[in-house]
């Protein structure tokens, strides 16, 4: 068994139990629950579940896709949720070994599986992982370097002898700042002139959290692939569910999310 090998095995487990977690965080966090309580509870009855039945993935395959306490359904999104969190941990680990970027592309893609499923569910992307994980992208900027781009040659031009590091870290934060900022002005704009709400902030603060971890380019990329993806999509759902689009909300997050993915794998 080779050394890489291992590591991503590794991985594997590791992503599976933050995929546990996540589900934890997706569930309890619009309701403001605590997440550190120390037992889980059945969602349907509210009976204890015991350690054996709360597996990621296993479990509910085990249990046929029903609690054991009331037979009531579990939602899919658990182990959907475990299961792709365990494949982008292992993609992360095999695509770099165990490297600093290994680590950042796993706390990346934790965060937006968190905030993709949330908003799905819940129309809510909450503060700890919008915010924080923004401090998180900008925190990792000068230690896994981002593509030299458009803020690198800036950087170059007015400031010869900055590092690569220092550039890296200026994309991290511009990028974060001018996106975010920019669908904030889009946002107000839009208010301003229909009279409604077309973005929510959390949408605001998503931008900047993916803007601090890719840098300027490839979240243009992520916002592009994610508003095709989300036009597209709603468009079809509103005509298939012959919903009027004034009184449904697009999950405008979710589609973000997976534009941030796609654009993050594509860069690699
Ligand atoms: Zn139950």
């Amino acid at each position: 068994m080779t050394e890489a090998f291992l590591y991503t095995m590794m991985a594997g487990v590791f992503g599976l139990i933050i995929g546990s977690f996540l589900n934890v965080c997706i569930s309890r966090l619009p309701d403001d629950y605590s997440i550190d309580e120390p037992r889980s509870q059945c969602p349907r009855c509210g009976r204890m579940i015991q350690w054996y039945d709360n597996l990621p993935v296993v479990s509910f395959v085990m249990l046929g896709g029903k609690g054991r306490c009331c037979g009531e359904p579990i939602s899919f999104r658990y182990p959907v949720v475990e299961a792709l969190t365990c494949a982008l941990f292992v993609g992360a680990v095999y695509h770099f070994g165990a490297t600093w970027a290994a680590v950042k592309w796993c706390v990346f893609s934790a965060i937006l599986v968190e905030l993709i499923f949330s908003d799905l569910e819940t129309r809510i992307l909450p503060d700890e992982f919008t915010k924080w994980g923004m401090a998180l992208g900008v925190m990792f900027s000068p230690v896994v370097l981002l593509p030299y781009g458009l803020v690198g040659a800036m950087v170059s031009v007015y400031y010869p002898q900055a590092s690569g590091a220092m550039a890296s870290f200026v994309n991290s934060v511009l990028a974060a700042a001018l996106l975010g900022g920019g669908l904030w002005f889009l946002g107000w704009a839009y208010e301003r002139l229909r009279g409604r709400e077309g973005l929510g902030f959390g949408d605001v603060k998503m931008v900047a959290m993916m803007g601090a971890f890719l840098g300027l380019e490839t979240t243009l990329v992520g916002l592009m692939a994610g508003s095709l993806l989300g036009t597209v999509l709603g468009l079809a759902w509103i005509k298939l569910k012959r919903q009027s689009s004034d009184n449904y909300e697009l999950p405008f997050g979710s589609f973000l999310g997976v534009g941030a993915l796609l654009a993050a794998i594509l860069s690699f």
